[in-house]
């Protein structure tokens, strides 16, 4: 077997949910998007929904068959990017609540779901998705009159406590939904850790879920091993790997392990990040290519069978950082090729 195995811990993903949920006084759902950043979203909803999430957030309507399918009729389902041409079907066929996300999907949605339920997303300052002061106060009576499931808004710097947009966020969606009777939801991962001013009624964490950051009291959920394909002795003054980038500096015994960046380990990898045999770190030498990648093991008294990326001693965020980017990208590059085992209950 030579693929490499990437282990998921869906009992560490509920114990993230239970201990986020308690951070705050209001409903806990989960965000769900992008096949549960990688990680599988039937599965993860599926022991979400055992651990008591009523509410799962995904960005697209496609999204929304797999996971309906995987929780059944009961727990509602938000789209982020709202009522978009071609999605009154999906959204009634699977019972999904858009987000509206401007005048014109509030119009196409009355339009072709006249009695379906609906949400509203406000931009409060980060400019991506939802309505602006202006656009909101124009469809305002309308859209109430319906009454919305959910009123939210997006914080652009919620990962920095000490950003000034926080506040001017939190602010700016105070006055924009100002005495609404709707439900309000502001914050993700990282809004919960800001505090109980910006929980509103429902929280919506992703990240943390995965054991990411900004949640640095997550448990891990991924492991990955590699496999070694071989191992072979280079003298010094040989170079290993694409472009001769690295070149052995002592007599030096190299491991090929099976998976590069065509698994979502980035090439920027390349000569920086850290495997692990056990306990013990081994560095990655010269370029990471498509299918493999080729680490220093001259320090291990033996030949390991595998080697370890992503371990208790290395989270998506350190190998993130090694990489130049952030461990939501790590996961939701993490490969088809993987042989995937999911433990836990539900597993
Ligand atoms: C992705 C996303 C979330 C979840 O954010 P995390 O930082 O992963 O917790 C919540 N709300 C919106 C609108 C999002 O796009």
């Amino acid at each position: 077997m030579s693929a490499a195995r990437l282990t998921i811990d869906l009992d560490a993903i509920a114990s993230n949910w239970q201990r986020l949920s308690r951070l705050s006084r209001t409903e806990t759902g989960a965000t769900i998007k992008a096949d549960a950043y990688g990680l599988g979203a039937a599965r993860v909803a599926r022991r979400l929904a055992d651990a008591g999430v009523r509410t799962f957030f995904v960005a697209l309507a496609e999204e929304g068959a797999a996971i309906r399918q995987a929780v059944g009729t009961g727990p509602r389902i938000f789209v982020f990017s709202g009522h978009m041409a071609g999605d009154a079907q999906p959204l009634r066929n699977l019972d999904l609540i858009p987000l509206i996300n401007s005048a014109e999907q509030m119009a196409r949605h009355a339009e072709s779901l006249p009695a379906h339920p609906f949400g509203v997303q406000l931009d409060s300052g980060m400019n991506r998705l939802g309505m602006e002061a202006a656009e909101w106060a124009a469809v305002r009576q309308v859209g109430l009159g319906a009454s919305p499931q959910l009123i939210m808004s997006h914080l652009a710097c919620a990962d920095e406590p000490q950003h000034l947009m926080n506040a001017e966020q939190l602010d700016k969606f105070q006055e924009m939904t100002r005495g609404l009777e709707a439900p309000r939801s502001l914050a993700a991962t990282g809004g919960i850790l800001l505090g109980p001013s910006y929980h509103f009624d429902l929280c919506r964490p992703g990240i943390g879920l995965y054991g990411g950051l900004p949640f640095d009291e997550a448990q891990p959920v991924v492991t990955l091993s590699l496999p070694v394909v071989q191992v072979r002795d280079v003298e010094p003054g040989e170079a290993v790997g694409y472009s001769c980038t690295w070149v052995a500096s002592r007599p030096s015994r190299i491991a090929t392990v099976a998976a590069g960046y065509a698994d979502g380990l980035l090439r920027t990898l390349s000569g920086k990040a850290t495997l692990w045999a056990g306990d013990t770190p081994c560095p990655v030498v010269g370029r990471v290519s498509m299918d493999l990648i080729t680490v220093d093991v001259t320090d291990l008294p033996e030949e390991p069978e595998a080697l370890d990326i992503l371990s208790r001693h290395q989270t998506v965020d350190a190998l993130a950082d090694q990489g130049g980017t952030i461990g939501y990208e790590i996961l939701t590059s993490l490969g088809a090729r993987y042989r995937r085992r999911y433990i836990g209950a539900g597993a």
